[in-house]
């Protein structure tokens, strides 16, 4: 096992990185930028290194300075959190040939994961069902490209291979306007990732969007941890999870797990990681492997007790996983919602200083936070400031207990989405279940 590793990272995943590390009996190192030095897992670490001024290029991105603070700590691994680093191949390739190990699956998954026309061809073979579509990039000819949209029948989306966080897709209603949204898809494909490479789906109308969390050691052991629901988004960004998906038969959500299990051993994943899937009419579409922690990881931990973050570094420090499938029973159900420091109308990110800050608690209640009172939000990251996050015996207490949180929580000194989260939980077609990726957005439009 790791005797030292360095976060590469900020805020609430920092922290959770940092607690999982102390529990291990494993030292700590903390990098932040110069207004970040007063972060709380910054304080708690064994050391901190300034790696930079504020803007993420020059400090959370900044690779040399990362590589540098591993070597004048003696840091043997590095935990990229989400975000930042964490998908970046090249920078898990510098830590290796550095003598480091990242905590994450190999350059070359990595690489191939963050290729969406390699994930999905990789996922195919390996029997995981992925959406009808141009089976690899599309090509020049103007005349094949409008065949492949017969064969799929409208409406389609066009997707960039090398896009991330929402952007480079593009939805086509008609046959007519289909060669110039390609192109569009591809300028701005270029523009965005450096790659113009673009290819086609079937646009899903009404579907969910489900994901499975895996956890495999690259020695020929995977698991799943079942599943998680994450339809509630706005502008393609998470807002509220839970685990498990409600209402999915059982023999289907099972033949997925076994399929992103033989996946991951196919492709020698090791580390933590999510298959995202659409989720429609009672079927799985792959559309895309996260090879990282996720944000909404907490949830599944909540519904099976078990820590994936020490998992995670178990695996990546060679050891093989600790547990089995048979070891893995997904009891009761759990929710997240996000809290981020932003106006829960116009939702622009509000930093500043948190004059008071009231957490909740009591029986399954836990809050994955960096907040303190004094603590001041920078303008310059992600505005999540919380993670609240609930577990009951069964949906509706786990929701109820939400419900309960949210009411008792206390941010004083900046506006937050709180109100937004109190709203959600009361919401009756929420609380039914199985609301699809739009609901959030329509609600909201009204
Ligand atoms: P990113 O890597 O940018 O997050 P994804 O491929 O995960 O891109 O897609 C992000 C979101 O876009 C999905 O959660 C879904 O809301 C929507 N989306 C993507 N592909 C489709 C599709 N084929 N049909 C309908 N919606 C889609």
């Amino acid at each position: 096992m790791f005797q030292k590793i360095l976060i590469a990272n900020r805020g609430e995943i920092a922290l959770r990185v940092l607690r999982a590390c102390k529990e291990m009996g494993i030292k700590t190192v903390a990098v932040h930028s110069q207004v970040d030095r007063d972060l709380k897992h910054v304080r708690l670490a064994d050391e901190s290194v300034c790696i930079g001024p504020n803007p993420s290029p020059k400090s959370y991105l900044n690779v040399p300075a990362i590589i540098a603070a591993m070597e004048i700590t003696d840091a043997e691994a590095v935990h990229p959190g989400y975000g930042f680093l964490a998908e970046n191949a090249d920078f898990a390739e510098r830590v290796q040939k550095s003598g480091f190990t990242f905590i994450g699956p190999d350059p070359d998954v990595i690489r191939m994961m963050g290729d969406k026309v390699e994930a999905i061809k990789a996922m195919k073979k390996a029997g995981v069902p992925t959406v009808p579509g141009s089976d690899g990039p599309l090509p020049e000819d103007q005349d094949e490209c409008l065949k492949i949209g017969k064969r799929i029948g409208y409406p389609v989306i066009i997707k960039a291979a090398a896009g991330g966080g929402g952007r480079g897709m593009r939805v086509v209603h008609t046959e007519a306007a289909l060669i110039n949204s390609i192109h569009i898809t591809q300028a701005e494909a270029k523009a965005a990732f450096g790659d113009g490479t673009v290819y086609m789906e079937k646009f899903l109308q009404n579907p969910r969007h489900v994901e499975v969390q895996i956890l495999s050691d690259g020695q020929g052991h995977a698991i799943h941890l079942g599943d998680r629901d994450c339809s509630l988004q706005r502008r393609h960004q998470k807002v509220l999870e839970e685990a498990p998906a409600p209402g999915i038969p059982q023999d289907v959500r099972e033949a997925t797990y076994a399929a992103c299990v033989k996946a991951c051993i196919d492709i020698g994943y090791k580390g933590a990681g999510t298959f995202e899937f659409l989720y429609e009419d009672g079927r799985f579409y792959f559309i895309e492997m996260n090879t990282r922690i996720q944000v909404e990881h907490p949830v599944s931990e909540m519904v099976t007790g078990i820590d994936l973050i020490k998992e995670q570094i178990r695996v990546c420090s060679g050891l093989p996983l600790s547990i089995k499938q048979s070891d893995v029973v997904i009891k009761g159900h759990s929710f997240e919602c996000r809290i981020n420091a932003e106006d829960p109308k116009t939702f622009m990110p509000c930093a500043g200083l948190v004059k008071g800050f009231h957490a909740p608690g009591g029986l399954g209640v836990r809050v994955d936070s960096h907040l303190y009172n004094g603590y001041t939000v920078p303008p310059n990251y992600d505005s999540m400031i919380a993670k609240i996050i609930t577990f009951g015996d069964t949906r509706e207490i786990a929701l109820n207990r939400m419900r309960n949180a949210l009411d008792e929580t206390i941010v004083d000194g900046i506006r937050t989405n709180i109100p937004l989260q109190q709203m959600l939980v009361r919401d009756e077609a929420f609380r039914k279940g199985g609301v699809n990726i739009h609901y959030l957005e329509k609600k909201l439009a009204e």
